[in-house]
């Protein structure tokens, strides 16, 4: 038997959770149950494998199991931006191989059209979905200069994309920061934490889901058997969608990492200080320097700011972080937004990516009846959504080009052994930051 030695624990102040909806989770299995299927992770991925497996089997039960409560954990804790256009930073045009570049195009879009098409379907009107493009804004030369070759990149890719000069972005973004932004029509901007509850609570009936039950130990044999606080479930087939968490299950070792990223949400803008500003009512902005800083006007009138990482190696929250980054966001939005800059932030908050050093996710059988969908570095909402399906298609022996695709690609690479791998991480997380300039 293997004791999870790491269990989900993430801080108390997720802004997206608290202003959606409230809603009763289900509660944690009391005593033994056994199932066909067992799904580890109630985020976008392990969300989307559960409907899609119990789509395919409907005579059989799926049972889903989340350590923490739907909506809480990173899924719900994003900044909510569904996007479609690939952005390879390893890449002189951002793009890169195109016939690669095409295929993740593909599978972004897979996960987006799944997530609208479901949004619509069940009324997820807390999901607060809205199709509105995302800009990407760029404060000093170096970030212009990004979005020139990027924009290049996606024409290359047949993908729309719009420059935008400084001058004009006041008028959109409520903002004079700026000094230009690439306009990109395909991404969708979502409450992200109203969507995954409303997912959650939309999912086939043979769906059985439970929540505030994580998994404490695992044995693996024939049939796998998952240990909670008080009792055990068994399963001819086990999924693994618990991103960097699956590591701790006896796979991918260090190979994909708890890297942490921090959100701060101001309370709702008031009609005067929405007039004081200007600019479009409902906009996203992601930063042209992958250290820079993210940002959002919401559907209730709030500003969203999102930066600076940190490692957490255990992969749950470290106190003190969100004080200490709240400062940062402080910076951040008073640079941005000078003309409102008293409006205090009602909530900060942190969450935990799978990243990896190659940007590849894990996607397949880990041993005979385990699979796993993992490491969905910063694009989880669509490649989540994209590859929870597909695996649970690949698992009912149905055949996708993108599920070949992503059992083609080279799995996420190894790391150095620590004290190394904490030292060099933290080095490059703090030489981002510093670099990132004007950008954060
Ligand atoms: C601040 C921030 C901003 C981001 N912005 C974006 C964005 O705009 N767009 C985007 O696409 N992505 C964004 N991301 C990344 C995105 O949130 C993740 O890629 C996505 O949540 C991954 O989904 P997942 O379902 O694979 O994993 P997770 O959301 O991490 O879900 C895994 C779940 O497994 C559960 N779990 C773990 N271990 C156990 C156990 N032992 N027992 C039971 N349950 C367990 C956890 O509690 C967790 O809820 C952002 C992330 C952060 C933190």
């Amino acid at each position: 038997m293997l004791p999870i030695d790491a269990l989900p624990q993430d801080d108390p102040t997720p802004g997206w959770f608290h202003t959606s909806q409230k809603r009763t989770p289900k509660p944690p299995l009391q005593g033994n149950a056994s199932a066909r299927f067992a799904v580890i992770g109630g985020g976008f991925t392990g969300l989307a494998a559960a409907r899609q497996l119990a789509q395919n089997f409907p005579n059989d039960t799926v049972i889903l199991i989340e350590g923490q409560q739907v909506g809480f954990g990173t899924s719900g804790r994003n900044a909510g931006f569904l996007i479609d256009v690939p952005h390879d930073i390893s890449s002189p045009d951002y793009i890169g191989d195109p016939k690669i570049a095409k295929q993740i195009l593909e599978l972004n879009q897979t996960g987006q059209k799944i997530l609208f098409d479901l949004v619509q379907q069940h009324n997820i009107v807390d999901a607060q979905l809205r199709h509105v493009g995302k800009y990407q804004a760029a404060v000093e030369d170096e970030g212009v200069r990004v979005l020139e070759a990027y924009r290049g990149g996606l024409e290359k890719l047949g993908q729309p994309a719009e420059l935008i000069d400084g001058k004009d972005l006041p008028g959109i973004v409520g903002s004079h920061f700026y000094k230009k932004a690439l306009h990109t029509p395909g991404t969708m901007l979502v409450q992200p934490s109203g969507l995954v509850k409303g997912l959650a609570d939309s999912l086939p009936a043979n769906v059985q889901l439970f929540e505030d039950m994580p998994i404490t130990a695992i044995e693996y044999g024939a049939k796998t058997v998952l240990h909670h606080a008080s009792g055990t479930v068994t399963a001819d087939t086990l999924v693994l969608a618990n991103n960097h968490f699956g590591t701790h299950f006896g796979f991918m070792h260090q190979r994909i990492l708890p890297m942490f990223t921090y959100g701060s949400l101001t309370r709702p803008l008031t009609a005067e200080e929405q007039a004081r500003i200007g600019g479009k009512d409902f906009w996203g902005i992601i930063p042209a320097d992958p250290f820079g800083t993210t940002s959002r006007r919401t559907h209730d009138n709030r500003i969203l700011i999102r930066n600076s990482f940190t490692f957490n190696a255990d992969g749950r929250f470290k106190e003190g972080a969100t004080e200490r980054f709240r400062k940062a966001h402080r910076l951040s939005f008073e640079r941005r937004f000078p003309d409102i800059k008293d409006v205090p932030f009602e909530y900060t908050w942190g969450g935990g990516l799978g990243m990896t050093r190659n940007g590849n996710s894990f996607f397949g059988e880990l041993r005979p009846n385990v699979y796993g969908a993992l490491g969905c570095n910063g694009l989880g909402t669509v490649r989540g959504t994209a590859m929870g399906t597909l695996l649970a298609d690949l698992i009912a022996g149905k055949r996708h080009p993108l599920s070949d695709f992503l059992l083609s690609v080279e799995k996420p690479n190894m790391n150095p052994p620590e004290p190394f791998l904490s030292i060099g991480v933290n080095f490059t997380l703090r030489r981002g930051m510093a670099n990132a300039g004007m950008e954060a």
